[in-house]
């Protein structure tokens, strides 16, 4: 633990963490906060003057897999960054106490006041709340009371910040997320399913640096977490460019690492950043284990079907792209050069061959359409 008047700096490098590593980690931390480079120093400095943020963690009506996920930190970076230095006081599911102890350690936290107050887990609602108690408290109360006196909210996980999969159709539970009931402290949004460590650690670390929360968007996801869609910088992006579509669990495309788009991948219309910090230390992620993206940093992902293809309204691809209106057509070379404008076509034919001579993937032909695709529709 942190010593008296000690610097986080201090004790990771008392725990074993070079210097180096350190500012490592601090650049590792601009980066996923996109920030600019000159900011590494300034988040050094925050980690290095003598500072304790203390953090109550509720688990309300969940899985527990954003605290595994957490929890599965190889790195002492993240987990003992939050868990050690920044000092939990309060997570009834890894904590030592139990029962009253537990709940006293809670209380005396929460009157101290100054912490960070972080939910996992939706609300339940339903019946005075009677689906979700902790010490004879509805999960409504025990969080109103915890909110009370923390500084901000990181809501984490997409149960707690939409609800998640306890408010599936037909939400017997009334299951509500933590900006749905309260509305006087300052929350951020961490969606997943799980969160993404990267994501929660770099959010404390932000307001460590700067005192404030990262700008968010309208559904109070930071920015630099949940700015861009998946499919923008999706390692799969190439194929959906080129037509080249998984059609079947199995098939040559889908062990190639083509496009999941027609097996219902919902990374268009999915902001998050899972491509660049992916899980597990940033092993793997969806996508690259060969499954569509589910959505589940979006409100009501948990009632879209999963393997179904979406429609896009919002986007018009170039006549060189294939129609996303209409999965199971085929789109070939041939009728991409056919239909396509000259300079379109032009384009796409390069691009096709330059990635098909980069990827050597000569042994699998797309299929070759035989009439004239139609002009994809104006939306
Ligand atoms: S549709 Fe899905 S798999 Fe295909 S490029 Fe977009 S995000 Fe990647």
């Amino acid at each position: 633990m942190l010593h008296l008047g000690e610097s986080i700096q201090e004790f990771l490098l008392r725990e074993g963490m070079s210097r180096r590593d350190f500012m490592k980690f601090c650049t590792i931390m601009a980066g996923a906060l996109a920030l600019p480079k000159n900011a590494v120093s300034d988040i050094a400095r925050a980690l290095e003057s003598p500072q304790r943020l203390p953090i109550v963690w509720l688990e309300l009506q969940d899985c527990a897999g954003c605290s595994e996920a957490f929890l599965r930190s190889t790195s002492p970076t993240a987990a003992e960054l939050v868990l050690d230095v920044l000092s939990v006081d309060y997570h009834e599911t890894i904590m030592a106490a139990s029962g009253f102890q537990a709940e006293k350690s809670k209380d005396d936290a929460i009157a101290a006041g100054g912490y960070i107050l972080v939910v996992e887990g939706s609300i339940s609602l339903a019946d005075d709340g009677g689906y979700c108690t902790i010490a004879g408290k509805s999960s409504k109360a025990i969080l109103e009371d915890a909110a009370a006196n923390a500084v901000a909210i990181i809501a984490v996980g997409n149960c707690a910040t939409f609800g998640g999969i306890p408010a599936a159709n037909p939400n017997p539970t009334q299951a509500a997320g933590v900006w749905d009931i309260i509305k006087n402290k300052p929350i951020i949004n961490l969606p997943g399913c799980p969160v993404n460590p990267v994501n929660l650690t770099a959010t404390v670390v932000h307001y460590l640096t700067f005192n404030q929360l990262p700008d968010m968007d309208s559904f109070n996801r930071p920015l630099f977490g949940f700015g861009r869609r998946i499919h923008d910088n999706c390692e799969r992006r190439g194929h959906f460019d080129a037509g080249e579509f998984v059609k079947e669990w199995g098939d040559e495309g889908h062990r190639a690492g083509w496009c999941l788009y027609q097996m219902g991948c919902k990374g268009p219309i999915t902001f998050h950043n899972c491509p660049s910090v992916r899980y597990n230390e940033g092993t793997s992620w969806p996508i690259a284990a060969g499954h569509p993206c589910i959505g589940c940093s979006e409100p009501g992902f948990w009632n879209w079907e999963v393997y179904k293809p979406i429609s896009l309204n919002t986007f018009t691809p170039p006549t060189t792209f294939p129609t996303v209106e209409t999965p199971d057509r085929e789109i070939s070379p041939a009728g991409i050069a056919i239909s396509g404008t000259a300079v379109g076509a032009i384009v796409g034919a390069a691009g096709a061959f330059a990635y098909t001579a980069l990827t050597n993937r000569s042994n699998i032909q797309p299929e070759v359409a035989t009439e004239e695709p139609e002009e994809p529709a104006e939306h």
